[in-house]
């Protein structure tokens, strides 16, 4: 047995992939079986609901984070306080609140301002935390820079319209893709969600933030009051911009979605977005996740950022094909989106987090000090790995890849242990990753044994 394993050993040396595939005992991702609970909740979100939702945020004129609040039915006030009282209408079993902030002027906020989120949270068994939001705040730049930012090249273009005395936040913003479109998901999400019967063990925080188009504020303070929580939030998603199929060329995509996300190549983010495109295989398989191995487009941002800068995976959804044109300007209105293609992006939301939300927590692969739990023992050109153990896991999947790979290429159930090894094989040459399997088959994020890199020390040259 150890003549054929250091046969294969060699093997593997000349033909990686290749011959693992031959080898391995199963084949990589999480078994393919749906569950029909989960596909009961996909199947019932309404793309009636999802564009009526749209309207009505549309409807509001502006939902510039700088406008009125006062009105009953323009301005940001009357826009928050409508998606408060759905929130609260959709489901007795949603926990509704504005989550507040008083933020000094700096940057594009020129004012001592009150910023309000509207959160939603729908309690699991466990305290770890599953985003889904959009922003409502929307932005109208004025005539002619919304043209500018189709059309000039990163970085070049003019002054900025928000840092300008003559700025007019009451303007019409109707924002109907950017970004009521992802809070009529995250509303009708957070509606199918509660009303699914099903008990989650994640907890769900659907939310829609302010202050995005001057800068991530809403976000930002959120996930920064997280972070001084310590609270675990296990993954995010962003939707902005997810309800247009066709470009400012005619260019039309209704068949695809983009999610971006922030490296390194085995960051938590980059195995959430991984996650997402396994999820709609299984359960939007008409729709088809395009991962983008980037933190966003050129020269645009979201708030999935403010999640990463406090070390939260974190992606955004992006409809394949912009209208540049359109954004941040009077022209956003309703009909430039289709809401049976935003209905497709918030049904591989749905999947993708009641998946996560069902399954354990992803193991821990480093030790205290963010050392990877990983080795060459017993022989010394042995794959070793060891993780902590993941609570409410019956079992574990460990996962193998060329590291030139971005794909997981094989995977093996191991049973419900928390150390492994694979014999002869070399824990330089593939990346490794190890998920936790719940009681009813499913699959956590997977966590990967990322190799540790540092800068060389400058060496100190004598006089
Ligand atoms: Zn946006």
């Amino acid at each position: 047995m150890k003549d054929l394993a250091r046969i294969v050993a060699f093997l593997l040396a000349l033909a990686p992939s290749a011959l693992v595939a031959q080898t391995a005992s199963s084949t990589a991702g999480p078994k393919p079986t749906p569950d029909e609970r989960i596909q009961r909740l996909v199947a019932s979100i309404s793309e009636e609901r999802l564009q009526s939702i749209v309207a009505k945020l549309a409807g509001f004129g502006t939902r510039e984070t700088l406008s009125d609040t006062t009105s009953p039915t323009r301005g940001i006030g009357a826009a928050r306080q409508w998606i408060f009282d759905e929130l609260t209408r959709s489901s007795p079993k949603l926990q509704v609140s504005f989550d507040t902030y008083q933020i000094a002027p700096q940057g594009r906020i020129p004012r001592n301002l009150e910023l309000r989120n509207v959160i939603a949270i729908l309690p699991g068994r466990t305290d770890r935390r599953i985003y889904i939001t959009g922003h409502y705040d929307s932005v109208n730049l004025g005539p002619g820079v919304s043209a500018g930012v189709a059309v000039a090249a990163p970085g070049t273009r003019g002054p900025d319209p928000q840092r300008s005395t003559e700025f007019d936040a009451n303007a019409n913003a109707p924002g109907a893709d950017d970004d009521a479109s992802g809070v009529a998901l995250t509303i009708e999400l957070a509606r199918v969600f509660a009303n699914s019967g099903i008990n989650f063990d994640a907890t769900l925080v659907f939310a829609c933030w302010a202050g995005e188009e001057q800068g991530l504020f809403g976000s930002s303070a959120h996930a920064q009051k997280l972070a001084a929580d310590k609270a675990v939030v296990e993954a995010m998603l962003s939707n902005d911009i997810v309800g247009g199929i066709r470009a400012g060329d005619g260019v039309v995509d209704a068949a695809t979605v983009r999610v971006y996300s922030l490296g390194p190549d085995d960051s938590m983010s980059r195995s959430l977005a991984r996650y997402i495109q396994w999820a709609a295989g299984v359960y939007v398989p008409s729709h088809r996740v395009r991962l983008m191995a980037r933190e966003d487009r050129f020269g645009r941002g979201s708030d999935h950022s403010s999640f990463t800068t406090q070390g939260y995976p974190a992606v955004v959804f992006r409809e394949s094909k912009e209208n540049l044109a359109r954004q941040h300007s009077a022209d956003d209105t309703p009909d430039g989106v289709d809401a049976a293609y935003l209905g497709q992006n918030a049904r591989v939301n749905g999947a993708a987090a009641a998946s996560l939300a069902l399954a354990p927590p992803a193991p821990r692969v480093t030790d205290d000090r963010g050392r990877p739990l990983i080795a060459r023992d017993p022989s010394g050109y042995d794959a070793s790995l060891r993780w902590a153990a993941s609570p409410g896991s019956v079992a574990y999947r460990v996962y193998w890849r060329d590291t030139w790979s971005s794909d997981w290429q094989q995977s093996q159930i191991v049973g419900n242990v928390t150390h492994f090894v694979l014999p002869d094989v070399s824990i330089d040459d593939f990346a490794f990753g190890v998920a936790a399997i719940g009681r009813d088959g499913h699959e956590s994020l997977i966590s990967v044994y990322v190799s540790p890199e540092g800068p060389v020390a400058p060496v100190k040259l004598a006089n």
